[in-house]
């Protein structure tokens, strides 16, 4: 009889491998939840019994759609919205990044909207970041950059990489929503998001609708009490850590009485138009001045997506960690799956780039969590589900690893 060691995070206890791309089966599906506990269990990709991931499935669907019918659908949605009066028309959330810079651009300059962008700061800035944003805002767009209470945001930073090994979490929650808390404030009801997050194997029905499920940015009957971030309570928050209540209010879901009453309905780009992320770059080189970083992405083989943050690598850092699920895997199953790069061609390049360790923005971002480094390898060491890994002579090794199978 096999060992069998425990899986953390309610992960699948077998490590499957996708049979098209190079994901495995332990990818979670990114479910942003305002009650974010330590235990809960995550519900992860969906494989099928030809052993092919959900979003290898869409991408082959893709391929069956009729993008100009689509097309034609937008247009429609843009006529319905379009303003007159040389106000706002719509709200575009993002960084900069090629796919905002790409969704503000061509809805702007190509179909005549005139949308309002607006931004939730990264953590850090990194210098090629904040050069793409700028660059983003003098290809002609407005922007409002908001920026959190940095105070706070730290402190929920650290909370969330101490409990979830996830520092990203806070800032995901603020992202999402910052785009319709801009409807509500500015009385804006369309909002264009870029692609869906499904494409890459969260709920696969997801994609057949061009509306986000609004009933994520609102909870009726939440109180701030439900509230978990950085897995702690809202409760705990305020008592132990002396965050005031109002300094909660950009993490909280929004009034569903003033959604609905502005009418808020927020769309994905990718619904209608068909979306590649190289082709979002391409385009955004030539239109908004978006430029790549010179090296590589710790961590991948990439150079143009999530440059902007220099706590990105970390982040990519803990799914390894966690889930066994670099960087690298993230970038080659997209490009697989876009045709850019074949499977083998993208085992060797996880093989090659997926465990590496993000060492170039490593001792400012533990500054910014205020931990120390002795601290952030027992948390680290801790978040090893032992059914992914094992140690050898010292060395930590995943159990069934791509290049094994
Ligand atoms: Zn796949």
């Amino acid at each position: 009889m096999t060992e069998v060691f425990e899986a953390k995070y309610g992960l699948p206890q077998d490590v499957k491998y996708c049979k098209a791309c190079v994901i495995s089966n332990q990818r979670p599906s990114s479910v942003i939840e305002f009650k974010n506990k330590p235990s809960d269990k995550k519900p992860t990709i969906n494989f099928d019994d030809d052993g092919v991931c959900s979003a290898c499935r869409y991408a082959d669907v893709k391929k069956s759609i009729d993008w100009n019918a689509r097309e034609k659908n937008l247009i429609e949605l843009c006529d319905k919205y379009r303003s007159r009066d040389g106000s706002y028309d719509c709200i575009v959330p993002g960084s900069g990044g090629k796919d905002s810079a790409f969704t503000a651009h061509v809805l702007k300059y190509k179909y005549g909207m005139n949308p309002l962008t607006v931004t939730w700061s990264p953590h850090v800035y990194t210098d090629i970041g904040w050069r793409n944003f700028r660059s983003w805002i003098d290809s002609g767009l407005d922007n409002i950059l908001y920026s959190p209470n940095g105070k706070l945001h730290r402190l929920l930073t650290r909370l969330a990489f101490e409990n979830l090994v996830h520092p990203f979490q806070p800032f995901i929650i603020g992202q999402r929503l910052v785009g319709p808390r801009f409807s509500m404030l500015y009385n804006i009801p369309l909002v264009f998001y870029g692609e869906n997050q499904a494409e890459y194997g969260n709920n696969i029905t997801e994609n057949e609708s061009p509306k986000m499920d609004m009933s994520f940015f609102y909870n009726s009957s939440m109180d701030v009490c439900d509230l978990y971030l950085g897995g702690v309570s809202a409760t705990n928050l305020i008592d132990k850590y002396n965050v005031n209540i109002n300094d909660l209010n950009p993490y909280m879901p929004l009034d569903v009485e003033k959604l609905k009453s502005v009418g808020t309905e927020v769309h994905y780009l990718g619904y209608y138009l068909k979306w590649d992320p190289q082709e979002c770059f391409y385009y955004a080189a030539e239109n908004t001045g978006f430029i790549t970083n010179p090296e590589r992405t710790e961590g991948s083989y990439s150079k143009y997506s999530s440059i902007d943050d220099k706590i990105d690598p970390l982040h990519y850092f803990t799914t390894y960690i966690k889930f066994g699920i670099g960087r690298a895997t993230y970038d080659a199953s997209q490009e697989i799956r876009n045709g850019k790069i074949n499977r083998e061609e993208g085992a060797a390049l996880v093989k090659r780039f997926d465990s590496e360790f993000p060492s170039k923005y490593f001792h400012e971002i533990l500054d910014y969590m205020d931990i120390t480094e002795e601290q952030f390898w027992k948390i680290i060491d801790a978040a090893r589900s032992p059914h992914l890994w094992k140690k050898e002579n010292d060395e930590w090794m995943l159990r069934h690893a791509l290049w094994n199978e």
